[in-house]
């Protein structure tokens, strides 16, 4: 029989109605059998998630404040969630160890982990299904960082013991039992996790939107939903601001190619989006599949007759930027030229001291930043069966009267890199998904 595991965002369990739509969800396939909860998140525009407000009370708690008013409103929260559900369980017993612990600072990640720990029982009680700390089957190293291999040890067979369980996100525990939990947004990551422990068939991961779109929404039109993605792809959208899952949920299940399927709680009968590592044998994608873009970065270009034929420069220019801590997103160069784009808030306090140490150590003819460049990467792993995708980026950015500031693009055809001023960043976007979307 085929397993798959679900992770419900904040959104899909705003409220009592969200819950039951989830449980919709999963009692509709008798193979949805780990399922990974958010905190409650927003219910409507301009409401709190639940791991906000938890984030408050501790604020609150470490400045001497009273966390009465924050900590009812969470109470209230569950409380409804679970009235409106009909279900007969009470968490009085659980928020009083909560609040009392807030009260004696126990640690800023075991109070926002709550949100989900809470979440978890809910929602396995209203599933019926087992509910399995993740503080028991999550760990971390002493530094912090995730345990991949004793999780998957005890978590694997932890979930061996039960046929259906609900395992809360976002947290896990260190050595010496304390609670951590992983960056904002991370049971994606959990979700992710337990797919790999369980050998999962699919890891769904269930959200508001039905699946990664080919651009932000919030600067093209409707964008299309992106079919199928490769997690390479995917990794290159991200890294350029495109948003939907967090980043690091995509290593447990790449490593053990299990592919996600984002899923929308609300449109549930949508495909959504697959990420998967290698695409179908009669996959036909279009040359491109996705445009993702950031502002704010800057160019420092160094220029210096006969450079080509000077052994050591790139890396002595380079090494300029490793003194003071500077890392770089690209490296366009020409004959007698180097470009370095930074974000431009790495060199914040630094310019002065790094344009003179470059001016030290490489003695170039010209040295200066441009500010306010815009990065847009253009993804598509159709690039390489498809030739003049190049051309047609550019015809559409020339039609546009855009001028482009730096080309990069990558061996692996994978992606093509743009810089133009931010003034022109919109537009230029607009015009590429124009030229490849319609
Ligand atoms: N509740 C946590 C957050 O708001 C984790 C998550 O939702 O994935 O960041």
């Amino acid at each position: 029989m085929a397993l798959k595991v679900l992770k419900f965002g904040g959104s899909s369990l705003a409220d009592a109605g969200q819950f039951r739509r989830v449980a919709n969800i999963v009692k509709a396939e008798s193979d949805r059998r780990y399922v990974v909860p958010s905190a409650p998140g927003k219910r409507f525009s301009g409401d709190d998630k639940v791991t906000d407000l938890l984030y408050r009370c501790y604020d609150a708690s470490s400045n001497g404040e009273p966390i009465d008013e924050i900590f009812t409103q969470i109470e209230e929260r569950y409380n409804q969630i679970i009235r409106d559900l009909g279900l007969s369980i009470s968490l009085a017993k659980e928020f009083e160890k909560i609040r009392a612990s807030i009260l004696h600072l126990p640690g800023r990640d075991y109070v926002a982990s709550r949100g989900e720990y809470l979440s978890g029982i809910v929602l396995a009680a209203y599933l019926g299904y087992d509910f399995i700390d993740a503080a028991k089957v999550i760990f971390f190293f002493d530094n912090g960082l995730f345990d991949a291999e004793k999780t998957n040890r005890v978590l694997s067979e932890t979930l061996s013991k039960h046929e259906r369980a609900v395992v809360p996100g976002f947290y896990g525990s260190m050595p010496n039992g304390t609670i951590k939990t992983f960056s904002r947004g991370g049971s994606d990551v959990t979700g992710s996790i337990v797919a790999r422990a369980a050998k999962a068939d699919i890891y769904e991961n269930w959200t508001d939107v039905s699946g990664f779109l080919m651009a932000d929404p919030r600067c093209v039109e409707n964008p299309q939903v992106i079919d199928v993605i490769t997690y390479k792809e995917l990794r290159e959208l991200s890294y350029m601001g495109a948003t939907v899952l967090h980043e690091d949920a995509i290593f447990p299940v790449r490593f053990a190619k299990i592919p996600i399927n984002i899923k929308n709680t609300n449109d549930p009968a949508a495909p959504g989006t697959m990420i998967v590592d290698t695409p179908p044998a009669d996959d036909l994608p279009r040359p491109i599949t996705g445009i993702a873009g950031k502002m704010g970065f800057s160019i420092i270009t160094v220029e210096k007759d006969m450079m080509s034929t000077e052994l050591g420069f790139g890396r002595r220019m380079l090494e300029a930027l490793e003194m003071h801590g500077i890392s770089f997103e690209h490296l366009p160069s020409g004959i007698d030229t180097i470009s370095v784009v930074v974000a431009s808030s790495e060199l914040e306090g630094k310019r002065e001291p790094l344009l003179a140490d470059i001016r030290r150590m490489v003695s170039p003819d010209v040295l200066h930043i441009e500010d306010n460049i815009a990065l847009l990467a253009v993804v598509g792993r159709g690039m390489v069966k498809t030739k003049g995708t190049a051309a047609r980026i550019f015809r559409a950015i020339s039609e546009a009267s855009i001028n482009i500031r730096i080309i990069d693009q990558g061996s692996s055809e994978l992606n093509v890199i743009l810089g133009v001023e931010e003034k022109d960043y919109l537009s230029a976007l607009k015009a590429i998904y124009r030229e490849f979307v319609g």
